[in-house]
């Protein structure tokens, strides 16, 4: 097995120091340092800062969103073949991919991502984001009524014009880099605000984009806080749309503010996913999708299976089964290739997690591991992976999103019962259903209230298709179709076939 102190050591060397970390991206090029709050950036394993970035406010917030403006009234990119912009959008993939080690390196020293997670999953992901959205817009066309005899009807979609993209700190380049691919491979222009807490791998992002011919202005980036630099990027004028993935509560006063300036939202929020394993699942395999459908990216994951739904008949086996393989979880530094979990993001965010070990406890909950902040580790935040058995679908452990390392069971006895409990839930994004039983499979498909459910199936995303929640999991799809949909605004022009009769008005003299 690799020594992780020289995983960690020899990529240090490789790749450090991270990179210069300034106020803004802007016009392709680093907006420098002035006199602003700084913020440190502290990697979650060691607890040591590994560098800063200065807050972007209003003012400068309004300098970038000029430049997206002016990028898009008078800049090549907005009016360029497709070809053209293909190219760019497959060279920019072609940079991620050149440079993924870095970039995994950076987002791992950040978030405390495993370094196995980021090389397999997140950053491959982040590149074929540019090169999916390239394909789509070749293929991509308008429409042509021709019903009406007196008209050609053509309906043309063009690009709505700059958009605020505002990503969470658990899956930082993968997101964001999603909502950026979308967002430029219509025409559009963009300003992206990454979390306070991870933006190494995106600030190395930008200079990848400088370096692949997109013009200047099409993507640029602000760093800061949510309350000072999101805030001003969402009511800025200059702004016409928003998009965001995130907690619910932030959701909720976001999509107020671009209310106030009537600005399309996508909202990307929380979830308390069920993951329901009827007896006649496989069971080797649904046990472990429900290890990985929680504990990977250290339990924060917006589509986690947070809620393991469990039918009686297999419910004490596969319950004792999970928690074996939940003790057995190798728990380490991120940069080394053989950890499965890292450490939580931010110090705060472990605070908030271990909160709901009481939380559970005062509910009458069954603590069956964990509960604590992991032993054997001289810093890091790192949390025990933990299991709890719900006394009900009622209780708080089984309502609110936790975004941790903290699995809840709730054992049930009929189909429908699985499914009432699945429902009985304010969020809905995702839900996984295991079974062999094809009529179980197509009960649960059609009762389950959610953007997405898996079948026999761990996280998996078609890009084709449409990601997004239902309830509070937040309004808005992406993928495909929905992100044009989201990204564009239909026009539509009527081309006469024939002149086209006209009441005359004002001829009828002194009448
Ligand atoms: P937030 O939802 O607050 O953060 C996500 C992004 O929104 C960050 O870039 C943040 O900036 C920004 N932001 C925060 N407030 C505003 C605002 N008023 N206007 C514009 N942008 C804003 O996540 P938290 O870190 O507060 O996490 C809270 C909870 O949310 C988590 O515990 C988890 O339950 C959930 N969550 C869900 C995610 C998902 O994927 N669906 C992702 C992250 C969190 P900054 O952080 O820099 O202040």
């Amino acid at each position: 097995m690799t020594d992780p102190k020289s995983a960690r050591s020899e990529m240090a060397q490789r790749f450090a120091p991270p990179p210069e970390i300034s106020t803004a991206f802007i016009d392709n090029a680093i907006l420098p340092p002035a006199a602003g709050r700084r913020l440190a950036i502290v990697d979650p394993a060691t607890e040591q800062r590994v560098g800063f970035v200065e807050e972007a406010d209003a003012g400068v917030v309004d300098k970038v969103v000029s430049a997206a403006r002016l990028a898009l009234a008078q800049g090549p990119w907005p009016r360029m073949a497709a070809e053209a912009r293909q190219e760019i959008l497959r060279r920019i993939a072609s940079l991620i991919e050149e440079h993924a080690e870095e970039l995994a390196f950076l987002e791992c020293l950040n978030s405390g991502i495993p370094m196995r997670h980021l090389a397999l999953g997140q950053i491959p992901r982040a590149a074929l984001n540019f090169r999916f959205f390239a394909d789509y817009i070749g293929q991509s066309s308008g429409q042509t009524f021709s019903q009406n005899p007196q008209f050609l009807t053509l309906v043309t979609r063009e690009p709505i014009g700059v958009a605020g993209l505002i990503g969470p700190w658990n899956a930082p380049l993968a997101l964001l880099s999603m909502k950026i691919a979308g967002c430029i491979a219509f025409g559009n222009c963009c300003v992206a605000k990454p979390a306070e807490q991870t933006p190494l791998a995106l600030a190395r992002f930008m200079s990848l984009i400088a370096q692949s011919g997109l013009p200047p202005g099409v993507v640029n980036l602000v760093h800061g806080t949510g309350q000072v630099t999101g805030e001003a990027l969402v009511r800025h004028p200059g702004v016409d749309l928003i998009s965001f993935t995130g907690g619910t509560q932030t959701g909720r006063k976001i999509m107020a503010a671009a209310g106030e300036g009537l600005k399309g939202t996508s909202l990307e929020l929380g979830g308390k996913s069920a993951n329901i394993v009827f007896d006649t699942a496989d069971y080797d395999r649904a046990l472990d999708a429900a290890l990985l459908s929680i504990f990977s990216n250290n339990g924060q994951q917006c589509l986690a299976g947070s809620r393991i739904l469990v039918q009686r008949s297999i419910s004490r086996r596969f319950i004792d089964d999970f928690v074996a393989r939940a003790r057995a979880l190798r728990l380490g530094d991120p940069m080394s290739p053989a950890t499965e979990m890292g450490p939580l993001a931010f110090a705060a965010h472990l605070d908030r997690v271990l909160s709901f070990v009481e939380v559970a406890r005062a509910d009458g909950g069954q603590l069956l591991t964990g509960g604590e902040r992991a032993r054997g580790f001289a810093a890091g935040y790192y949390m025990a992976p933990t299991v709890v058995l719900a006394p009900s679908n009622a209780a708080r452990i089984a309502q609110e999103e936790v975004f941790g390392p903290f699995a809840t069971f709730i054992v049930f006895d009929t189909v429908d019962e699985a499914i009432a409990i699945a429902n009985q839930s304010r969020f809905g994004l995702v839900c996984y259903v295991w079974s062999q039983h094809l009529q179980t499979v197509m009960q649960a498909i059609g009762g389950i209230e959610a953007g997405t459910v898996w079948v026999n199936t761990p996280m998996a995303r078609e890009l084709h298709a449409p990601f997004g929640g239902v309830k509070q999991s937040g309004p808005g799809r992406e993928g495909g179709a929905a992100s044009e949909a989201f990204y564009t605004s239909q026009k539509t022009s009527m081309i006469p076939r024939s002149t086209v009769s006209m009441t005359r008005l004002g001829l009828g003299g002194a009448g």
